[in-house]
């Protein structure tokens, strides 16, 4: 039941231009994703809504859009040169490779949190762990993958240098630091934070946008005195549960995860993750974690400014700590796509409906006029649309079949469509009919806006 929502999903997804499989003319790149005209919409409105919950509506938050690429030093300092990889397995039969952490998950649910790269090959051995793929059980020896995809930056060949695509955004807040107090009047606690591409070279990259190479992230880096990140933390994951449920997403569908100490990176006081109920069961979708002085004392040792900060009333400099609420944008597209699928049995047909939030759904509007060749209908209609479309994403439907427009709005979740009829001509009033109740009410035309004004922003 569950992996046939995914599929579901996946086919409306594809139908209704959501989400594209990439470069599909040429026969596909294996998991790349390309949005198509409503995920597009989709997407940007989740951005926007994030933007504007975590950064606009907190005076103690800003915003940053840095680049891709960075200075080679950036992720020698982080530490994702030495230590961001993967313990990768190869099938000595059909080479296809796979990771050592997720077999012994998935073969025999053990753990292999804190565990190095020889146990991990010492337990898929004892525990006679098969390819998934050919099924065979000669498995070689775990080798560390790193994620990061490197390139070569520069014309000159000999000269160029080597640089990696980002596989967080994060640390482009903290290069930052500096410029970013330096530039306004914020001060501590305050917080930084972007949405942007990250890139990692994932050993096996599944389950539809949720796990890919190319992905999208809102982060934020929050900066606090050392002794007030408890407190902070735990605003932090109240806040961020709270983004979703005013989006919709049922208490019930998320979950909050307490790393095990085991799991922690040494320098990490903390790490909740916000989890989801996938169809394949929960998984991240939110990594909130207290990183104390780590990230801006790394930095310090390799670059050439000091990151630091100044109490303006003491005087005393100090090292803030840091608070990281991390999100995925592709896995927050899914789970609201997720949460909002719906097949509901009528009288003579199933209706698949998207119950997305107005402020998420890609078309807030449908507007049709009820008959093809009437041209007193369709000049109201096209002028509703053009009264409409400054204000929201509106869509204009001529083509004279109601019902089948009622559908298409449905599956894209458009949350109000505006049927222009013959009453329209003599009363000023238009049929309005809602998504969820399906309930159709006439509204005058000089009162429509107002309506959709409170029914959608
Ligand atoms: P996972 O354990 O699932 O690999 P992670 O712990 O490595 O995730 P973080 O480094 O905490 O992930 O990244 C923050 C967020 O970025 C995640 O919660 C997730 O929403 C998103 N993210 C990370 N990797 C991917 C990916 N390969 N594809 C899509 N989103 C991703």
């Amino acid at each position: 039941m569950a992996k046939d929502l995914l599929k579901d999903i996946v086919a409306l997804c594809k139908r209704r231009g959501f989400i594209f499989p990439g470069s599909e003319i040429y026969g596909g790149l294996a998991n790349t994703w390309d949005y198509g005209p409503m995920g597009a919409e989709l997407k940007n409105n989740v951005k926007r809504e994030w933007w504007k919950y975590f950064i606009q509506a907190r005076p103690d938050m800003v915003g940053l859009d840095s680049s891709i690429l960075m200075h080679p030093k950036t992720w020698i300092a982080s530490g994702h040169v030495e230590g961001f990889s993967d313990p990768l397995v190869e099938c000595l039969a059909c080479k296809k490779r796979f990771r050592g952490d997720q077999l012994l998950e998935e073969q025999v649910k053990i753990s292999a949190v804190g565990m190095g790269l020889p146990e991990i090959g010492k337990t898929i051995k004892e525990k006679g762990v098969k390819c998934p793929e050919c099924g065979h059980d000669k498995l070689a020896e775990p080798k560390k993958f790193n994620l990061m995809f490197s390139t070569q930056m520069g014309a000159v060949e000999g000269e160029s240098l080597t640089v990696y695509l980002r596989p967080e955004t994060a640390q482009g807040i903290f290069v930052n630091f500096n410029n970013v107090l330096n530039s306004t009047r914020i001060k501590l606690p305050f917080g930084i934070g972007q949405t942007g591409k990250s890139f990692r070279n994932e050993i096996t990259p599944k389950q539809f946008i949720f796990r890919t190479r190319e992905f999208e992230q809102m982060e934020i880096e929050y900066f606090v005195k050392p002794g007030t990140e408890d407190a902070s933390f735990q605003e932090w994951v109240e806040y961020s549960k709270n983004w979703f449920f005013q989006l919709g997403i049922q208490p019930k569908n998320l979950a909050m995860r307490e790393h095990d100490p085991k799991e922690l990176a040494f320098y990490s006081k903390r790490t909740v993750d916000l989890e989801y109920r996938f169809p394949w069961g929960f998984g991240e979708l939110v990594g909130i974690a207290s990183r104390t002085d780590y990230d801006l004392k790394q930095h310090n040792l390799y670059a050439e400014e000091k990151l630091e900060y100044q109490d303006q009333i003491t005087n005393e400099k100090f090292i803030p700590y840091v608070i990281e609420p991390s999100f995925g944008v592709d896995r927050a597209v899914l789970t609201f796509l997720l949460e909002a699928y719906q097949e509901e049995k009528l009288e003579e047909r199933t209706r698949t409906v998207l119950k997305l939030h107005p402020r998420l759904a890609p078309v807030k509007i449908g507007i049709f006029a009820l008959k093809r060749n009437a041209p007193e209908l369709i000049e109201i209609s096209s002028s509703l649309f053009r009264d409409f479309c400054p204000l929201w994403n509106v869509q204009l439907d001529n083509s004279g079949n109601i019902g089948k427009a009622y559908s298409r709005q449905d599956e894209i979740g458009t949350p109000f469509c505006v049927t222009v009829d013959f009453q329209t001509l003599s009363d000023k009033t238009v049929t309005v009919r809602s998504r969820d109740s399906m309930q159709q009410e006439r509204i005058s035309l000089d009162q429509i806006k107002n309506y959709f004004r409170e029914n959608l922003d």
